[in-house]
């Protein structure tokens, strides 16, 4: 089964069981400035879960572009390391609202999975919350899952919040063994490890409980369902793939990054990171850059920035010195489009900004490493472990870098980052633009409006200031 086909088969059953089919929003939340980037099926769904919007279904469907990057959900410095973890990320989910609960939700994912993916159900493992037995007794009496494969764990892998306040709930998690040698070293390596071998494929979000301001939970009149898998995770799984990189969603993005740097993967683990990290931020930046979302120093258009500058930096480490994230990107539409047309109108746009962004920030990449592996250099030999705030802010401000490109060069190092002296470095200097006009947020106004295809055109020789004001 392809990736596509996953992705149909999993809409198709939920539609057949009478749920809404509901395209994906933006990776940009319409109407949570909290939030950075939409990272769950149910952001969308936000104001239908606390009642304060009605539609006009019941329970709902979807394939949701995902971001966890920046913000409270961040696995960019994950990318790359793990076998699952993306920026950019489709979440296969499906909603109740108040309509069916527990039961039903846990008969629809065990029904999908074995009968309709053919997963073999000895291999999959559950967790539930510590006090979850109403969980637990549908798992082991209804669907037949033997005691010793379900898993009590607690409140940070299977307890779920909207926020400090509001709707949350026991989850439950179905994992797959992926054997031993997807494993690790720790003896004590078991389902919630943070290793591949327990994947981790679906979390179901049981929210039953209103949590009010003293931290008293009391029972939601009408409970609801939320859940979400990742599509490249399932799509590992049915496709027998090693990793999520060896599925076709990855694999043509893989060979192209093979065939412009003359890598091939399995030859050299540092070339492995490498190249997943530029095919997974090749789609991210296609995507975000495709919602709207420009580089820039603040906000998301910073996320983005760290992310094409992360992949950008690795490609430095498998020989790619020119630009070529808009190759990968145009390999990132070639698999994409059909799910996503709309991506298709704005492939010249996309690569422009990703080009543009490439060219502008190679010209100091080169320098700013130079600096970093000189002073890292400097270090060893006076045999220091710090690197200081002060070479940190200016690998930021003079070249560019973003920490993160500075976390990842020293990784697996036993080298410390001043983070605290490159904080107060950096709002010191905060503090002295504060009064400076805001340059950089009126650009992004005007950037926003070409993005969003509005042009202006110079009508001075039709109109003089006069008339203008008078139109
Ligand atoms: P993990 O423990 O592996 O980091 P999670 O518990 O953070 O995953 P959830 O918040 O429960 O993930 O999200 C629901 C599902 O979305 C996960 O079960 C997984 O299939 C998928 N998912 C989560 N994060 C990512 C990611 N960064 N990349 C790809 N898929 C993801
Ligand atoms: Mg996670
Ligand atoms: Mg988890
Ligand atoms: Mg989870």
């Amino acid at each position: 089964m392809t990736g596509n086909e996953i992705r149909q088969k999993f809409l198709e059953y939920f539609k057949k069981h009478e749920h809404r089919l509901v395209r994906s929003s933006s990776l940009v939340p319409s109407d949570d400035p909290t939030l950075l980037f939409t990272n769950a099926g149910m952001v969308q769904f936000k104001r239908v879960f606390i009642g304060e919007e009605k539609r006009d279904y019941v329970t709902a469907t979807t394939s949701q572009k995902c971001v966890r990057a920046g913000g409270k959900h961040n696995d960019l410095e994950n990318v790359g390391y793990t076998a699952r973890h993306h920026t950019f990320f489709e979440m296969l989910g499906n909603f109740s609202f108040g309509d069916y609960f527990k039961e039903k939700a846990i008969a629809f994912a065990w029904d999908l999975l074995t009968n309709g993916y053919g997963l073999p159900a000895e291999k999959l493992w559950i967790s539930i919350y510590l006090d979850d037995d109403e969980a637990f007794n549908i798992w082991h009496e209804q669907i037949g899952v033997p005691k010793e494969r379900i898993v009590r764990l607690g409140e940070e892998d299977n307890f779920w919040a909207m926020g400090d306040t509001g709707p949350c709930g026991p989850c439950s998690e179905i994992h797959i063994d992926r054997g031993p040698a997807h494993g690790c070293d720790n003896p004590a390596c078991a389902v919630g490890c943070d290793c591949d071998r327990y994947l981790e494929i679906w979390n179901l979000v049981f929210m039953q409980f209103n949590r009010s301001e003293d931290g008293t939970m009391t029972p939601l009149p009408k409970p609801s369902i939320d859940t979400g898998m990742g599509l490249e995770r399932i799509a590992s799984v049915v496709q027998g793939a090693d990793t999520n990189y060896d599925t076709d969603l990855f694999v043509p993005i893989m060979e192209k990054v093979g065939e412009m740097s003359g890598k091939k993967p399995g030859e050299n683990p540092a070339w492995d990171v490498a190249m997943k990290v530029i095919a997974d931020h090749s789609r991210a930046a296609a995507f975000l850059v495709n919602d709207g979302v420009l580089p820039s120093n603040e906000g998301r258009g910073y996320v983005l920035r760290r992310i094409l500058r992360r992949a950008i930096r690795y490609g430095r480490n498998i020989g790619l010195t020119r630009p070529f994230l808009k190759d990968t990107v145009r390999v990132v539409f070639a698999i994409m489009e059909d799910a996503y047309p709309e991506l298709k109108t704005q492939e010249s746009f996309i690569c422009s900004v990703i080009e543009n962004e490439e060219i502008r920030f190679s010209e100091t990449l080169d320098n700013g490493l130079k600096l970093l592996n000189e002073t890292l250099e400097g270090l060893a030999a006076a045999g220091k472990k710090e690197l200081s705030g002060d070479v940190i802010f200016r690998l930021y401000d003079t070249y560019g870098f973003p920490v993160d490109i500075v976390k990842d060069v020293t990784k697996g190092s036993d080298v410390r980052l001043d983070m605290q002296g490159f904080e107060k470095i950096m709002a010191e200097r905060r503090e002295m633009s504060r009064s400076k006009v805001k340059f950089d947020a009126m650009n992004e106004a005007y950037l926003s409006l070409s993005s969003a295809g509005v042009q202006t055109a110079f009508t001075g020789y039709e109109r003089t200031e006069d008339k203008a004001k008078v139109l």
